[in-house]
């Protein structure tokens, strides 16, 4: 059984705890204000209580069985083989509670903070273990949520890294990495372009906030359930990717202010030297065929979710 350490036991930490749990392992969890940890065990039970109502787990008890609560951070670390920071985004917090989780955690404990936006290598530089920290950034709650960002510092092993993502693939989350040490990681630019967006359109009285939601609930996000932009535009020109930003790169590039090269040389070179492009026409149909079945699937989900009531 692996042992894991939950440090911060608010919004994300208790998600965390339910992830781990439910993989099978033993959790402790453990918060810096007195009390904390324990209301937080109380609000996963009804957590997973609502999980088993929803048919997502089967065994609520179980699970709560392996999550204990622990009153100082030295018991909760004490054997683990995975420490994972849950505090209050600031630095300031995150350098202490860093300083302190290296000095206690066993040498080759990993250290994982879910910080949103704080890179690592403003938090370990100064740490002597800072080879074992890196970001586990989730998205919230992680429970049902799976993409986690791996995001190392400069210093962080790869060794590290590969073993934290072997970790989350294990408790069944979809880790990725990235590369170098960037701010908002990837998935908050990738929200930041939208939200950016959609504000602008919205300020200069283009569309209303709730046309502007369906844009996306009942249009581009139903693709974006199973299937990423790159594996959009794939099918949407005859010959893949290249094809795509031929026909409508220079046009997308202007729409969003970008430079004219955005959907070619060097940017298109780097996607295309890593894409697994499909063979050919054959495979273009089926992957077509694929998705509508996904779409169609996801269509009558929300239709029987709308029946049943289940509207926000
Ligand atoms: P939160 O305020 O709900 O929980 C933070 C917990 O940390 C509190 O219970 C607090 O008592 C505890 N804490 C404070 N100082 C501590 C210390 N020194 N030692 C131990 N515990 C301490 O915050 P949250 O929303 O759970 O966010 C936690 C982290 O996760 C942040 O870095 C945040 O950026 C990140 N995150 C949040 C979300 C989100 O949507 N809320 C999503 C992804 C990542």
């Amino acid at each position: 059984m692996r042992h894991i350490a939950i440090v911060g036991a608010g919004l994300i930490g208790r998600s965390w705890a339910i992830v781990f749990a439910r993989a099978g392992c033993a959790v402790a969890l453990y918060d810096g204000v007195d009390g904390q940890a324990a209301r937080a065990r109380t609000i996963i039970a009804n957590e997973l209580s609502e999980l088993q109502a929803q048919g997502m787990v089967t065994n609520a008890a179980d699970l709560l069985a392996r999550i204990r609560v622990s009153t100082s951070l030295a018991d909760a670390l004490a054997g683990v083989e995975f420490v994972q920071e849950c505090t209050p985004e600031i630095l300031e917090t995150k350098r202490a509670i860093f300083a302190e989780l290296d000095r206690l955690a066993t040498q080759d404990a990993i250290l994982a903070s879910s910080t949103s936006g704080i890179v690592a290598s403003r938090f370990t530089e100064q740490l002597a273990g800072r080879a074992r920290c890196l970001v586990a950034h989730p998205v919230n709650p992680p429970h049902l949520v799976p993409l986690v960002e791996l995001a190392g510092a400069p210093w962080t092993s790869a060794q590290m890294l590969e073993r934290a993502k072997a970790l989350y693939i294990e408790v069944g989350q979809v880790p990725i990495i990235v590369r170098a040490e960037i701010d908002g990681f990837i998935l908050n630019r990738l929200q930041a372009a939208l939200l950016t967006e959609a504000f602008r359109l919205v300020g200069r009285g283009y569309v209303s906030p709730e046309d502007l939601d369906k844009t996306v609930k009942d249009g581009l996000g139903l693709r974006w359930a199973f299937m990423g932009p790159f594996e959009t535009i794939e099918l949407n020109a005859p010959a893949g990717i290249p094809d795509y930003c031929a026909r409508y790169g220079l046009t997308l590039a202007n729409l969003s202010g970008a430079p004219a090269e955005t959907y070619g040389g060097q940017n298109l070179a780097a996607v295309m030297a890593q894409w697994p492009a499909l063979r050919d026409t054959q495979a273009v149909a089926a992957k077509m065929l694929w998705r509508d079945r996904q779409l169609a699937a996801l269509r009558r989900h929300k239709h029987e979710q709308a029946a049943k009531g289940e509207t926000a």
